[in-house]
């Protein structure tokens, strides 16, 4: 792979502070990039004000830096992309690959989450309606860098998707693929717990003539007993004083092997360090690592 072709990003969501399991994350992101002198953007997902947590966009950054993490060119927030959004939807509407849902929460229960489809052929007004997109009975599939082959049968296991709320609010699905073309990434590294959404982004990116990434998913950081995998949970947010160890700690997480000389280093001793030594072979072949496990 030639170095200038390689562009890598992290895409936080502003609904709380980094923690460890983001750390792990953003580190594998960045030295993926960096080892191969590829660039790193910087995405705040704002998609959802009424979750933001007030703060948490500055305390991200604070955060970055804090752990000697520098982004390439300006920051982008998804915030201040609404009309693109909007222009792809009109689009997908247009073309009868998406259509409005005006089910209510109510009629939404049951069928194990997965959308029956009651509004596909009903041409609902757009107005005050979700709008979702119309999946085909196709398995989608990929090889991830780290997991291998994962594979989805995108009408049975997920069914049509919400791409627009009711809310006004942009999904998560159809910004990312967006965005992710936009800014040129061809490298998405992130937590395993994206895994089963890659399928329908792939899909997204075929309707859309969009190229398709390689993908990353490293192992999701969950509860230190190892049980009850949580999205639900986080470990504390990342204290600046303790960038080293944390580091440390994160690249033990993906299976590299800094030695001892490195225990006093500075962050950015430490990343210098590890984008000479990266190699992502070595992460952990697992979905989860229970925190507990880690050195
Ligand atoms: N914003 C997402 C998150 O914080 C990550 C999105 C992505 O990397 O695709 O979980
Ligand atoms: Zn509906």
């Amino acid at each position: 792979m030639t170095s200038s072709a390689y562009i890598g990003r992290f895409a936080p969501t502003p609904s709380g502070f980094l923690h460890f399991g983001s750390l792990v994350a953003a580190l594998a992101s960045y030295l993926d990039a960096r080892a191969c002198g590829g660039r790193w953007l910087l995405r705040m997902e704002d998609l959802d004000p009424p979750r933001e947590a007030p703060g948490s966009q500055d305390a991200i950054l604070r955060t970055l830096e804090a752990y000697g993490f520098e982004w390439d060119g300006e920051m982008v927030r998804q915030s201040e992309r609404h009309a693109a959004y909007d222009a792809i939807i009109e689009r997908l509407l247009q073309h009868g690959l998406a259509y409005a849902c005006t089910c209510s929460r109510k009629q939404l229960e049951g069928n194990h989450g997965i959308y029956p489809g009651t509004c596909r052929n009903l041409q609902h007004a757009t107005h005050d309606a979700a709008i979702r997109l119309r999946v085909p009975e196709l398995e989608y599939h990929f090889v991830d860098r780290v997991q291998g082959k994962f594979r989805q049968q995108l009408g049975r296991e997920v069914g049509d998707f919400v791409i627009h709320r009711r809310d006004g609010l942009y999904a998560y699905q159809l910004a990312v693929v967006l965005d992710d073309a936009w800014q040129g990434v061809t490298d998405v590294v992130r937590g395993a717990d994206l895994l089963d959404s890659t399928p329908r982004q792939l899909y997204l990116q075929e309707l859309l003539g969009l190229a398709q990434p390689r993908y990353l998913h490293v192992p999701l950081i969950i509860q230190p007993d190892g049980h009850k995998l949580g999205k639900s949970y986080r470990s504390p947010p990342l204290p600046a004083d303790q960038a080293g160890p944390l580091l440390l700690r994160a690249l033990h997480t993906l299976g590299q092997q800094p030695s001892a000389e490195l225990d006093n280093c500075s962050a950015q001793e430490l990343l210098a360090w590890a984008i000479a030594h990266w190699d992502a072979t070595l992460i952990p072949r697992s979905r989860t690592l229970a925190e507990a496990q880690l050195r």
